[in-house]
């Protein structure tokens, strides 16, 4: 009876005991640590159950734990289209149940083993994951729950970013489209002349409009398109105070008389305005354009001329000249490729280089060619001489900029602050290379 007695007690202490250590002790340890994780974010449970076999399957003890805090905010995690990532345990007899709830309407809703990536539009979202084992004989069985939350950011519009929009006769508009998709090529026109878009990085187009010299001051328009959104940009001509000049020639010259007759202008009519009409898709030009010869500007973009007093007949110089003594070497301002380089009777030994989006530099007047047609050509390559050959007084390069048919002025190009830069993206911060003289 004793003994019994004995025996009684030290049972009801075990249960005592137990019970105890079982309400007293959480042993997380007894339980599997099933791993979520979400773009590759670890996830804590909010909520676990899990009845653990002791002694051999003799005793159970059920582990429980609630942590509403443990619920993760992801915050922004993309732009639409999204492609949802999630990790579940595989190495645990689990079952997987997924919810997705995009604001309060549900996306997904299901039992899985693995999950398939999911694409995702813009919004907020709450996943819910609850991953279960059975109840099986001596073995541990429950549930896992976990909840997170995360944003999904709408992919951003085409933006339209301009440069400079109150420019002077010479100048340059530039405009940058940031966020275009990749099926769309933008479009602009405008009557100020070609304007062609030409990649600047991803999802990214630039352009470069003229302004020309003969320009009338005024308000101007360019309408922009890409894909379905349009862009309506104002610009504003000032008017830029052209010099004027008597030049002085010697028309008994002979030399003169055969780069002005009518042969010499119908073969620059026959060979250089249509280089105007035409355009590489691609920009080659970086940087700042550096000054292709060292010497004096000896007439200045734009001036009004008049040759040997006739005031009848003004003609506007579309270049800029650079006196130097012949043979100093001309350099490309800027990477391009090379259009044209041959002996024209009025434009004497001629370059022409395409720097993309139809903006293109002119040499004239050369006493050498270092290129040829098709050449590619970097900032500062040998591309010939200064000389004075076709209708020329003396030794100089005339140093012409056109996009299209419209003439820029070329001293605008070495200036970092020139519209031409104003609507600049980080490809044209590039150094500039010195410029040297081995004459
Ligand atoms: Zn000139």
């Amino acid at each position: 009876m004793r003994k019994f007695f004995i025996i009684v007690l030290i049972a009801v202490f075990g249960f005592v005991g137990y019970g105890v250590y079982a309400y007293r002790t959480a042993d997380w340890g007894l339980a599997p640590d099933p791993r979520v994780r979400v773009m590759e974010t670890s996830l804590a449970p909010t909520e676990a159950v899990w009845t653990a076999p002791l002694l051999q399957g003799l005793l159970r003890k059920t582990l429980t734990r609630e942590d509403a805090g443990a619920e993760t905010a992801l915050g922004p995690v993309g732009q639409s289209p999204f492609t949802l990532s999630l990790t579940l345990p595989q190495d645990f007899d689990f079952e997987h149940r997924v919810r997705l709830l995009r604001y309060e309407d549900p996306v997904f809703d299901d039992r899985v083993s693995a999950w398939v990536p999911l694409a995702l539009e813009a919004g907020d979202y709450t996943l819910e994951i609850v991953c279960s084992a059975p109840e099986r004989d001596g073995e541990g069985y429950g549930s896992f729950r976990y909840r997170c939350s995360f944003t999904v950011e709408p992919k951003p519009e085409p933006t339209l970013l301009t440069g400079r929009l109150e420019l002077e006769q010479g100048d340059i508009v530039s405009l940058r489209l940031v966020h275009v998709p990749p099926e769309v090529t933008p479009r602009a026109e405008t009557e100020l002349g070609m304007a062609v878009f030409t990649p600047d990085g991803e999802g990214a187009w630039y352009t470069a409009i003229p302004v020309s010299n003969a320009q009338p001051p005024g308000r101007y328009e360019i309408s922009v398109q890409a894909g379905d959104r349009d862009f309506v940009v104002a610009v504003n001509v000032l008017p830029f105070a052209f010099v004027e000049q008597n030049l002085i020639v010697n028309t008994e010259s002979t030399v003169i008389t055969e780069a002005s007759s009518p042969a010499a202008y119908r073969e620059y009519r026959e060979k250089i305005p249509p280089l105007f009409e035409t355009y590489d898709a691609d920009r080659y030009w970086h940087g700042v354009f550096i000054t292709p010869a060292v010497g004096e500007i000896s007439t200045a973009f734009g001036t009004i001329r008049y040759t040997n007093g006739n005031r009848a007949r003004p003609r506007s110089h579309n270049g800029m000249d650079i006196a130097a003594p012949e043979g100093t070497s001309v350099f490309a301002p800027n990477a391009g490729r090379v259009v044209m380089a041959e002996r024209l009777l009025n434009t004497g030994n001629t370059i022409v280089i395409e720097h993309g989006g139809g903006l293109k530099s002119y040499y004239f007047h050369l006493s050498r060619i270092d290129a040829a047609p098709g050449d590619r050509v970097e900032k500062g390559a040998l591309i010939g001489a200064v000389g004075s050959t076709g209708y020329s007084t003396g030794p100089h390069l005339h140093y012409e900029m056109r996009i299209g048919n419209r003439p820029v002025n070329p001293a605008m190009f070495s200036d970092e602050n020139a519209g031409l830069y104003s609507a600049a993206s980080a490809t044209f911060a590039d150094a500039v290379p010195a410029l040297q003289d081995n004459t």
